[in-house]
């Protein structure tokens, strides 16, 4: 019928404005790569901020001693302890709890926050068991995952740029977290002293590094998206201090904020960005990362609801609620194996109150859901080869006959849960780079960088090295 076809027109115009032909991913990973030299040659210089991270010692895997990291960057907090036994034990013994923050406290002083975590804090330090103690004489150490937008200053110290994610804490703002952290310890009275600040995409770099030498770069995918990778310190252009001693430091892309015009935007996405909390900002983000893609699909469908009556002749309410189709659920429809798909059956009818859909109205939301996967998976793919591209390893050299290997961790819920993302992402490097210089190039998964990397980078820029 007409609708059918109106339907199908909607979905089949959408499908051509997200294609990555390989050429355009090319296109895509050049511009990142231009981008990534911009934004170290001058402060601004870039959409990508290329953030210093004063990080200049990665783990080797030689660590010892006993290390605390603390992990905020959400609702819950965590707090771990580890236990390094340097070059053949590794970590020995790994401990955390986790606690979650009172809404009150969210938006209250930053008085109230950090003496909450330092309690926190004070608390698990107490339960320290037999053998996990610091050495004799020295103080504790903590590497603290702060992940909110920070203008670091050292590798110890940053001031708040804003807070996201439902916190608001005005007197916080401007500070530097570190001394509001330490503050907070000393009135509450526990002596821990915080050598390293970083966020969630530098621990799991750290984390990545310390399992394996060939890591180079990290990135997250889960709510949002971020990449960091080592770069030599001579290649910085606005790096006005000392050379650090390694000749390296590693970088904080933000790369959820790369625009370019050659990157596949439909009206659906500019909606999304127009009605979104950062207009015309996270542009990258807001295309692969798992906060967004429900809702694309759910754009889309209203649109088809709206001028081809897809669901009837009246528009689901629910379809109109914004970010009501979270990314989960779009992942569980795409990966419905059932002959009926009864799983898109189920969602459509829990999640939008569409009830008794036909086989073929849900094979079209797969679809659907396909297209904007794998419009994700592949744009990421590309992201990464201009990582590579920027280090030289998206060629072999000649001669190059030892075989270094690239290794680039990865974590984040969408990654590790969303496998048609994740696969499409790694057969579009694949495809990418070529069969030769792809057996060099591995994708790692990296668990849980935010905790137990931090507490690795405070080993590694521990006072008493
Ligand atoms: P965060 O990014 O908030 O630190 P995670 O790395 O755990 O946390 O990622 C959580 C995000 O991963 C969710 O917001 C969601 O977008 C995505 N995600 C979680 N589970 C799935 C899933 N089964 N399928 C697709 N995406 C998922
Ligand atoms: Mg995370």
């Amino acid at each position: 019928s007409g609708k059918w076809a109106k339907a199908m027109a909607i979905l089949d115009d959408f499908e051509d404005k997200c294609a990555t032909p390989i050429g355009k991913l090319r296109q895509v990973a050049d511009a990142m790569t231009v981008e990534m030299h911009a934004g170290l040659a001058s402060e601004g210089g870039s959409k990508l901020k290329m953030l210093i991270s004063y990080v200049d010692n990665l783990p080797t895997g030689d660590e010892d001693g006993l290390f605390y990291a603390l992990d905020l960057g959400g609702t819950n907090f965590r707090v771990l302890r580890v236990l390094l036994g340097g070059k053949d034990k590794h970590v020995i013994k790994q401990e955390f709890d986790e606690v979650s923050i009172p809404p009150h406290l969210m938006v209250g002083n930053s008085a109230g926050l950090f003496d909450f975590i330092a309690e926190a804090l004070k608390k698990f330090v107490a339960t320290e068991g037999e053998g996990l103690h610091p050495f004799a004489g020295r103080q504790r150490e903590l590497g603290f995952t702060f992940s909110f937008p920070v203008k670091q200053s050292s590798i110890a110290s940053g001031s708040l740029i804003k807070w996201t994610k439902g916190f608001s804490i005005e007197d916080a703002v401007g500070e530097d977290v570190v001394g509001e952290l330490t503050k907070a310890m000393e009135r509450v009275g526990v002596d821990l002293r915080v050598a390293a600040l970083v966020n969630d995409t530098i621990g799991t770099l750290a984390g990545g590094r310390y399992n394996n030498p060939d890591v180079v770069a990290a990135v997250i995918l889960g709510t949002g998206t971020n990449a960091a990778y080592v770069e030599r310190a001579q290649a910085i252009p606005k790096w006005h201090g000392v050379l650090p001693k390694s000749g390296e430091m590693v970088i904080n892309m933000e790369w959820g904020n790369f625009r370019s015009s050659h990157l596949p935007l439909t009206e659906y996405d500019h909606e999304l960005d127009l009605e979104s909390l950062n207009p015309g900002e996270q542009i990258f983000e807001k295309i692969i990362s798992g906060m967004y893609l429900g809702d694309i699909v759910r754009r889309v469908l209203l649109k088809m609801a709206e001028e081809a009556e897809f669901f009837g002749d009246t528009v689901p309410p629910k379809l109109r609620i914004p970010f009501i189709l979270r990314t989960p659920d779009m992942s569980a429809m795409h990966q419905d194996t059932s002959s009926d798909l009864k799983v898109v059956g189920s969602k459509l009818k829990d999640i939008l109150e569409i009830p008794n859909t036909s086989l073929k109205t849900r094979k079209i939301i797969v679809k659907l859901c396909d297209i904007v996967a794998v419009r994700g998976a592949r744009l990421s793919a590309a992201g990464i080869l201009g990582i590579l591209k920027k280090l030289g390893r998206d060629v072999t050299r000649e001669g190059d006959s030892e075989k270094q290997k690239s290794v680039v961790a990865l974590d984040g819920g969408l990654f590790e849960h969303y496998t048609k993302f994740s696969k499409s992402m790694e057969s579009t490097l694949k495809e990418l780079l070529g069969e030769e210089v792809s057996e060099h190039i591995v994708i790692e998964q990296s668990n849980d960088g935010s905790g137990i990397g931090a507490a690795l980078l405070a080993a590694s820029h521990s006072q008493y090295l």
